[in-house]
């Protein structure tokens, strides 16, 4: 009998099977398991059985070799995504019902007194273990999958270099957040949740100021768009559309992928846009102007400051449910923490959460896409919507982007309508003559 009980000792899980929270958290895991891994084989069979034919619509500017490489990379992807869902299952499952938080608070409490200090340091043991875990996926991504499809330009030393400063900066952004938190969840009292979004809200801001200027150029370079015409053509579509941008930087890109892209950076009149050197080399001035087109839309159309209300808000959601969970004492031993501490409140609540928090995942991928068909119609306007089209299909090329997801995978998971739903809204816009070929 004794025996039995020091086991159960041992081993959290064999303690806490019987909570309602232990229960609910390992059926919404597994459930989220099973919808991701279906949904993935859903349409790795979809894209194999549209490998052969290249769609209506596409088969002037895409060859059958191209579609059938898409095919395959999309596939690729998905098989190795499968593997990695059940593998960051396996990781969450080690740290919390496996005791692996519990373990490292132990080892903490056995190196500091408990404090700020102590709880930021079982922070950082915790993210650089997840960093660890996750290490094999990102080594066979770049030098395994995108190099087989041709597309990595990754060596091995700017990959480390790479993993370096971004151990860095997540030791050094990270630990001040976690030790932000941590101070305030000590001193603030009940109410600390509010006192403690107000100062992730404030630091999400001076993330977004100082990306641009500090952060990014530590892993690019980033050089003014040199190219007259082109500088010109952008200046008197930014005037037609009353946007001020201070100013458009070409990325090297292609130092690490051949994939290409476009962004617009910062905030009020500090906006930058930056074009990744590889769309430039592959798309034609006008193509330029309709995909910039596209991107302003994003601001001139508010999405931008609609996603940072509703972010803000989903995270005032969530600080309130973790300073309510925080103080229950289940909380913690129903998810294989023996003992209550702040930081791991805060290990607990970000592991566990994604568990829950999948279902509303299409919710947002829906209302992504609806922004992505209206940036498309603004850009059809101010802009040549033929020029948008022709870029999207080139950039589908380029990226190896599937044509023919499956429906429902792509409803699920896509912040981007799928290629042919888009292309045909903006080929209906076009005038006639911009469609004769
Ligand atoms: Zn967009």
């Amino acid at each position: 009998m004794s025996a039995i009980l020091a086991k159960a000792k041992l081993c959290p899980a064999l303690n806490t099977l019987m909570h309602p929270l232990t229960l609910a958290f390992v059926l919404a895991l597994l459930a989220h398991l099973a919808v991701q891994t279906w949904l993935a084989r859903r349409q790795i069979a979809h894209v194999m059985a549209h490998r052969g034919s290249v769609p209506p619509g596409f088969e002037s500017a895409v060859s059958a070799a191209e579609h059938a490489k898409a095919a395959d990379y999309a596939g690729a992807r998905q098989r190795v995504g499968i593997v990695e869902t059940i593998y960051d299952a396996a990781v969450v499952m080690a740290l919390t019902l496996g005791g692996g938080i519990a373990v490292l608070g132990q080892w903490v409490a056995g190196v500091t007194q408990p404090g700020v200090l102590a709880g930021t340091l079982h922070l950082l043991a915790a993210f650089a273990f997840m960093t660890l875990a996750g290490l094999p996926f990102t080594v066979y991504r770049t030098f395994v999958l995108e190099q087989r499809f041709g597309f990595n330009r990754t060596g091995p030393a700017t990959f480390l270099a790479d993993q370096l400063k971004a151990w860095a900066l997540g030791l050094v952004l990270g630990g001040a957040v976690a030790a932000c938190v941590l101070w305030i969840m000590a001193t603030a009292g009940s109410a600390w949740w509010v006192v403690g979004w107000a100062a992730w809200l404030s630091f999400s801001l001076l993330v977004t100021w100082a990306w641009p200027r500090l952060i990014a150029p530590l892993f690019n370079k980033f050089s003014p768009l040199e190219d007259r015409p082109l500088r010109e053509r952008i200046d008197a579509l930014l005037a037609r559309c009353d946007f001020h941008a201070k100013a458009v930087y070409v990325m090297d890109g292609s130092r690490r992928s051949a994939h290409g892209n476009a962004y617009f950076t910062g905030l009020g009149r500090e906006k930058r846009i930056v074009f990744f050197d590889t769309l430039l080399s592959s798309l034609g001035p006008a193509q330029i102007e309709s995909v910039l087109a596209h991107e302003l839309a994003h601001f001139k159309l508010r999405h931008i400051p609609q996603r940072l209300v509703a972010g803000a808000a989903l995270s005032l959601a969530g600080f309130a449910l973790l300073g309510w969970l925080s103080r229950q004492e289940w909380f913690y031993t129903a998810l294989g923490v023996p003992a209550a501490s702040d930081a791991a409140a805060l290990l607990l609540f970000l592991l566990v959460l994604p568990a829950f928090t999948w279902i509303v995942s299409p919710l947002l991928a829906a209302w992504s896409r609806r922004h992505e068909y209206e940036a498309d119609a603004f850009a059809a306007q101010h802009a040549d919507a033929g020029s948008l089209a022709e870029a999207l299909v080139t950039l589908y090329k380029d990226n190896a982007t599937t044509l023919t997801p499956d429906p429902l995978y792509s409803a699920f998971h896509d912040s981007h309508p799928p290629p042919a739903a888009r292309i045909e809204r903006l080929r209906a816009v076009c005038t006639p003559a911009a469609v004769t070929p």
